[in-house]
């Protein structure tokens, strides 16, 4: 926008908005609408019980002043003309002149015959403290929705947007974390100076959503024969009661097991298991293939053929090594290390 074009002058909301009783004789039908439909009040002392009125006073804060030519206040914000002419309409027996007119646009009053309130909008931005001040250097005291409301900013657009009450948020097709762990590698959760012995006595210690996925394929059949990311189709997990109980309704949810990357080596390769093995009721049972436990998950997943053996890079490495001096092909070993591409490296 041309920076002259950003602040109003009196002239330009003159031409657009008005907060005058019109002329009677010249624009009966202007004055007629404006009479019926944007005359604030009666209120104040005419009359107390009128709606807008709050502790004795007009929360709309009429009647305004008169005012000779429209202006801009400090703040930024406009303040109407509101010319002392003598022009009044009576309302309810009350006489109310220019300071009870509501800001109206000619045009739009004239076309829809309705009460439209106009006012010009403007760029202003303030800035509020805290407002609980008495406690401001105390951190307990430091209220972080409040600071959001404090130090939001509503645009004209987001402004529109609330006001045709468009939605703000929704979710499509909820997608819920189906989470895991190591064994023993739970998360804990406790309270700030709680000793470390009172931590280790909680009960949901042995609590946690992948040790109830055990629990349920030790006493249920249909269980087992799942993945673990087919359990809810047929159960539902209660976080607050850390179960699974089998599913009544038919809703439906996407669930994922949560992502690890490939260099969280032992969660990364018991996540490619739990992709595979069905109704797994202990650690152990997922490290076991053909009746052999084996030590690692790695070692179970390559066992299962499930991780590419490493002939590419191994090839690669063969092919460098008649090329290239020794320096370039440990560095280039050392990047496949870095990137975790090699499934068993201490072989190659
Ligand atoms: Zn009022």
């Amino acid at each position: 926008m041309d920076p002259k074009c950003k602040f109003p002058t009196a002239d330009e909301i003159d031409k657009l908005i008005c907060a005058e009783i019109p002329d009677k004789e010249k624009d009966p039908e202007l004055y007629n609408i404006i009479s019926e439909c944007m005359i604030h009040g009666p209120c104040g002392s005419a009359n107390p019980s009128s709606p807008c009125m709050e502790e004795g006073s007009c929360s709309k804060l009429y009647p305004k002043q008169n005012v000779k030519t429209t202006n801009i206040d400090k703040e930024g914000y406009p303040v109407y003309r509101r010319r002392k002419d003598g022009h009044f309409i009576e309302k309810n027996s009350f006489k109310c002149d220019n300071r009870y007119v509501v800001p109206y646009n000619q045009t739009l009053s004239l076309k829809y015959h309705a009460h439209i309130y106009v006012e010009w909008c403007n760029q202003t931005v303030t800035e509020e403290g805290h407002k609980n001040l008495q406690n401001e250097n105390t951190p307990s005291s430091k209220d972080e929705i409040q600071d959001y409301f404090d130090g939001r900013y509503v645009s004209a657009c987001e402004a529109m947007w609330r006001i045709l009450a468009y939605p703000i948020h929704y979710r499509q097709t909820a997608v819920l974390p189906l989470t895991f762990h190591e064994e023993g590698k739970q998360p804990i959760y406790y309270r700030e100076g709680e000793s470390a012995q009172n931590v280790m006595d909680h009960d949901s210690l042995d609590e946690s959503q992948f040790l109830a996925l055990f629990q349920l394929n030790k006493r249920d059949e249909e269980a087992r024969k799942l993945l673990y990311e087919e359990i809810p189709s047929k159960f539902i997990w209660y976080g607050e009661e850390k179960y699974f109980f089998r599913r009544k309704t038919r809703t439906f949810a996407i669930w994922r097991i949560n992502y690890v990357p490939p260099t969280i080596d032992d969660a990364y390769h018991l996540r490619i298991l739990l992709n595979s093995i069905r109704g797994p009721t202990s650690f152990d049972h997922i490290k076991t293939m053909n009746g052999v436990v084996h030590k690692t998950y790695r070692e179970a997943c390559y066992a299962l053929g499930l991780l590419d053996d490493d002939k590419e890079y191994i090839e690669g490495i063969k092919e460098a090594h008649f090329m290239c001096s020794p320096k370039f092909v440990r560095k280039m070993f050392v990047r496949m290390l870095l990137l975790a591409v090699l499934s068993t490296p201490h072989i190659v």
